[in-house]
Protein backbone atom coordinates (compact mmCIF):
# COMPACT_ATOMS: atom_id res chain seq x y z
CA UNK A 1 0.00 0.00 0.00
CA UNK A 2 1.34 3.67 -0.86
CA UNK A 3 0.92 6.00 1.63
CA UNK A 4 -1.98 8.49 0.75
CA UNK A 5 -0.23 11.77 1.84
CA UNK A 6 0.18 14.33 0.39
CA UNK A 7 3.67 15.97 0.30
CA UNK A 8 3.85 19.54 1.75
CA UNK A 9 2.60 22.12 -0.90
CA UNK A 10 2.26 19.37 -3.22
CA UNK A 11 0.34 21.40 -5.69
CA UNK A 12 1.13 24.39 -4.26
CA UNK A 13 -2.28 24.71 -2.32
CA UNK A 14 -2.79 26.55 0.98
CA UNK A 15 -4.71 23.90 3.53
CA UNK A 16 -7.75 25.88 4.43
CA UNK A 17 -7.46 24.56 8.18
CA UNK A 18 -4.99 21.65 9.32
CA UNK A 19 -4.63 18.45 7.07
CA UNK A 20 -6.06 15.34 8.08
CA UNK A 21 -3.12 13.84 8.62
CA UNK A 22 -1.54 16.29 11.38
CA UNK A 23 -4.60 16.11 13.55
CA UNK A 24 -2.67 13.95 15.82
CA UNK A 25 -1.10 17.38 16.86
CA UNK A 26 2.54 16.23 16.65
CA UNK A 27 3.49 18.61 14.47
CA UNK A 28 1.23 20.95 13.74
CA UNK A 29 3.32 24.09 12.00
CA UNK A 30 2.71 27.76 13.97
CA UNK A 31 0.70 28.56 10.38
CA UNK A 32 -0.74 25.39 10.81
CA UNK A 33 -2.45 25.81 14.23
CA UNK A 34 -3.10 29.60 13.32
CA UNK A 35 -5.52 28.85 10.32
CA UNK A 36 -6.93 25.78 12.82
CA UNK A 37 -7.84 28.33 15.37
CA UNK A 38 -8.97 30.79 12.68
CA UNK A 39 -11.54 28.67 11.60
CA UNK A 40 -12.56 27.80 14.89
CA UNK A 41 -13.55 31.30 15.68
CA UNK A 42 -15.14 31.57 12.63
CA UNK A 43 -17.53 28.08 13.58
CA UNK A 44 -17.54 29.98 17.43
CA UNK A 45 -19.48 33.27 15.33
CA UNK A 46 -21.13 31.24 13.20
CA UNK A 47 -22.75 29.69 16.31
CA UNK A 48 -23.54 33.10 17.68
CA UNK A 49 -24.93 34.05 14.73
CA UNK A 50 -27.40 30.90 14.74
CA UNK A 51 -28.70 32.32 17.96
CA UNK A 52 -26.95 29.23 19.63
CA UNK A 53 -24.63 30.14 23.18
CA UNK A 54 -20.72 28.87 22.13
CA UNK A 55 -20.24 28.66 25.81
CA UNK A 56 -23.04 26.21 26.34
CA UNK A 57 -21.81 22.95 27.99
CA UNK A 58 -22.54 20.99 24.47
CA UNK A 59 -21.05 23.48 22.04
CA UNK A 60 -17.51 24.67 23.76
CA UNK A 61 -15.79 21.97 21.95
CA UNK A 62 -17.75 22.09 18.46
CA UNK A 63 -15.49 24.94 17.13
CA UNK A 64 -12.66 22.51 17.47
CA UNK A 65 -14.36 19.75 16.22
CA UNK A 66 -15.82 21.08 13.43
CA UNK A 67 -12.58 22.56 11.97
CA UNK A 68 -10.75 18.77 12.24
CA UNK A 69 -13.98 17.44 10.95
CA UNK A 70 -13.63 20.00 8.08
CA UNK A 71 -10.03 19.39 7.81
CA UNK A 72 -10.55 15.41 7.09
CA UNK A 73 -13.46 16.17 4.52
CA UNK A 74 -11.32 18.36 2.35
CA UNK A 75 -7.99 16.49 2.59
CA UNK A 76 -8.12 15.23 -1.03
CA UNK A 77 -6.91 19.37 -1.83
CA UNK A 78 -3.41 18.12 -0.48
CA UNK A 79 -3.48 15.10 -2.77
CA UNK A 80 -2.33 14.21 -6.23
CA UNK A 81 -3.19 10.82 -8.23
CA UNK A 82 0.81 9.89 -7.84
CA UNK A 83 0.14 9.89 -3.83
CA UNK A 84 -2.75 8.19 -3.94
CA UNK A 85 -1.57 5.25 -6.97
CA UNK A 86 1.55 5.09 -5.19
CA UNK A 87 3.38 1.60 -7.37
CA UNK A 88 0.03 0.33 -8.09
CA UNK A 89 0.29 0.03 -11.63
CA UNK A 90 1.29 -3.29 -13.28
CA UNK A 91 2.39 -4.36 -16.80
CA UNK A 92 -0.46 -6.91 -17.93
CA UNK A 93 -1.88 -7.97 -21.64
CA UNK A 94 -5.33 -8.23 -20.63
CA UNK A 95 -7.83 -6.19 -22.51
CA UNK A 96 -10.85 -6.76 -21.34
CA UNK A 97 -13.20 -4.85 -19.34
CA UNK A 98 -12.13 -4.31 -15.80
CA UNK A 99 -14.83 -2.89 -13.61
CA UNK A 100 -15.45 -1.56 -10.10
CA UNK A 101 -18.59 -0.91 -8.93
CA UNK A 102 -20.30 0.55 -6.42
CA UNK A 103 -17.63 2.08 -4.67
CA UNK A 104 -18.55 3.72 -1.49
CA UNK A 105 -18.34 8.01 -2.18
CA UNK A 106 -18.82 11.41 0.16
CA UNK A 107 -18.58 14.78 -0.95
CA UNK A 108 -19.76 18.02 -0.39
CA UNK A 109 -21.33 20.12 -2.62
CA UNK A 110 -19.52 23.77 -3.34
CA UNK A 111 -22.82 25.34 -3.71
CA UNK A 112 -24.29 24.50 -0.42
CA UNK A 113 -20.95 22.69 2.00
CA UNK A 114 -23.82 20.20 2.24
CA UNK A 115 -23.00 16.49 2.00
CA UNK A 116 -23.79 14.48 -0.75
CA UNK A 117 -22.93 10.77 -1.14
CA UNK A 118 -23.77 7.49 -3.47
CA UNK A 119 -21.38 5.11 -5.44
CA UNK A 120 -19.16 5.42 -8.09
CA UNK A 121 -19.04 2.60 -10.97
CA UNK A 122 -15.75 2.48 -12.57
CA UNK A 123 -14.71 0.82 -15.78
CA UNK A 124 -12.06 0.91 -18.31
CA UNK A 125 -9.98 -1.46 -20.53
CA UNK A 126 -6.34 -1.61 -20.26
CA UNK A 127 -3.82 -1.02 -23.48
CA UNK A 128 -0.66 -2.49 -21.26
CA UNK A 129 -1.78 -1.53 -18.05
CA UNK A 130 -3.90 -2.41 -15.07
CA UNK A 131 -4.07 -0.64 -11.77
CA UNK A 132 -4.54 -2.01 -8.36
CA UNK A 133 -7.97 -2.50 -7.23
CA UNK A 134 -8.02 -0.92 -4.68
CA UNK A 135 -6.57 2.07 -6.04
CA UNK A 136 -9.26 3.10 -7.89
CA UNK A 137 -11.75 4.11 -5.01
CA UNK A 138 -8.57 5.80 -3.11
CA UNK A 139 -8.62 8.09 -6.81
CA UNK A 140 -12.17 8.88 -5.77
CA UNK A 141 -11.57 9.61 -2.34
CA UNK A 142 -8.94 11.92 -3.36
CA UNK A 143 -11.09 13.33 -5.61
CA UNK A 144 -14.48 13.88 -2.92
CA UNK A 145 -12.41 14.90 -0.36
CA UNK A 146 -13.11 18.77 -1.98
CA UNK A 147 -15.80 20.90 -2.25
CA UNK A 148 -17.30 19.53 -5.88
CA UNK A 149 -20.55 19.43 -8.09
CA UNK A 150 -21.12 15.66 -9.06
CA UNK A 151 -20.37 16.65 -12.49
CA UNK A 152 -16.57 17.63 -12.19
CA UNK A 153 -16.06 14.95 -9.50
CA UNK A 154 -17.13 12.20 -12.38
CA UNK A 155 -15.31 14.10 -15.31
CA UNK A 156 -11.89 14.10 -12.76
CA UNK A 157 -12.10 10.43 -11.62
CA UNK A 158 -12.21 9.83 -15.65
CA UNK A 159 -9.51 12.03 -16.48
CA UNK A 160 -7.35 10.31 -13.83
CA UNK A 161 -7.56 7.05 -14.51
CA UNK A 162 -6.89 7.64 -18.21
CA UNK A 163 -3.98 9.83 -17.27
CA UNK A 164 -2.29 6.77 -14.88
CA UNK A 165 -3.33 3.80 -17.47
CA UNK A 166 -3.58 5.21 -21.01
CA UNK A 167 -6.33 2.58 -21.79
CA UNK A 168 -8.19 2.05 -24.17
CA UNK A 169 -10.89 3.72 -22.69
CA UNK A 170 -12.78 4.73 -19.19
CA UNK A 171 -16.11 4.89 -18.33
CA UNK A 172 -17.25 6.43 -14.95
CA UNK A 173 -21.06 6.25 -13.60
CA UNK A 174 -21.83 8.39 -10.29
CA UNK A 175 -25.22 8.59 -8.60
CA UNK A 176 -25.91 10.51 -5.70
CA UNK A 177 -28.22 11.54 -3.35
CA UNK A 178 -27.41 15.17 -2.68
CA UNK A 179 -28.44 16.53 0.87
CA UNK A 180 -29.14 20.24 -0.07
CA UNK A 181 -31.79 18.82 -1.75
CA UNK A 182 -33.36 16.29 0.37
CA UNK A 183 -33.08 18.89 3.37
CA UNK A 184 -34.04 22.16 1.72
CA UNK A 185 -34.61 23.69 -1.62
CA UNK A 186 -36.74 21.31 -3.51
CA UNK A 187 -36.80 18.63 -0.43
CA UNK A 188 -36.96 15.29 -2.58
CA UNK A 189 -35.88 12.98 -0.65
CA UNK A 190 -35.74 10.03 -3.26
CA UNK A 191 -34.45 11.59 -6.37
CA UNK A 192 -30.87 10.70 -7.20
CA UNK A 193 -28.51 12.61 -9.20
CA UNK A 194 -26.86 9.88 -11.96
CA UNK A 195 -23.82 11.52 -13.86
CA UNK A 196 -21.25 9.49 -16.52
CA UNK A 197 -17.93 10.42 -17.96
CA UNK A 198 -16.62 8.24 -21.02
CA UNK A 199 -13.43 8.75 -22.67
CA UNK A 200 -12.16 6.85 -25.62
CA UNK A 201 -13.84 3.80 -26.49
CA UNK A 202 -16.08 3.97 -23.80
CA UNK A 203 -17.33 7.24 -25.93
CA UNK A 204 -16.91 6.00 -29.40
CA UNK A 205 -18.19 2.43 -29.58
CA UNK A 206 -21.33 1.74 -28.77
CA UNK A 207 -21.16 -1.35 -27.60
CA UNK A 208 -18.44 -0.92 -25.25
CA UNK A 209 -20.63 2.08 -24.22
CA UNK A 210 -23.61 -0.25 -23.71
CA UNK A 211 -21.77 -2.65 -21.82
CA UNK A 212 -20.33 -0.57 -18.98
CA UNK A 213 -23.86 1.75 -18.61
CA UNK A 214 -25.66 -1.83 -17.93
CA UNK A 215 -23.14 -3.39 -15.73
CA UNK A 216 -23.19 0.46 -14.13
CA UNK A 217 -27.34 0.56 -13.50
CA UNK A 218 -27.85 -2.48 -12.44
CA UNK A 219 -26.00 -2.29 -9.13
CA UNK A 220 -27.74 -2.40 -5.61
CA UNK A 221 -30.57 0.39 -5.18
CA UNK A 222 -29.52 3.54 -2.92
CA UNK A 223 -26.08 3.87 -0.91
ZN1 LIG B 1 -25.81 21.86 -3.12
Amino acid sequence: MSTTKGSDGARGVTPLVVRADQLTGDDESPATEARGLEFENLVRRQLELLGEDPAREGLVRTPSRVARSMAFLTRGYNLRVEDVVGEGVFAEKHENMVMVRDIELYSMCEHHMLPFFGKAHIAYIPNGKIVGLSKLPRIVDMFARRLQVQERLTGEIAEAVQDVLAPHGVGVVIEAFHLCMMMRGVEKQNSKTITSALLGCFRDDGRTRDEFLRLAHTSGNGP
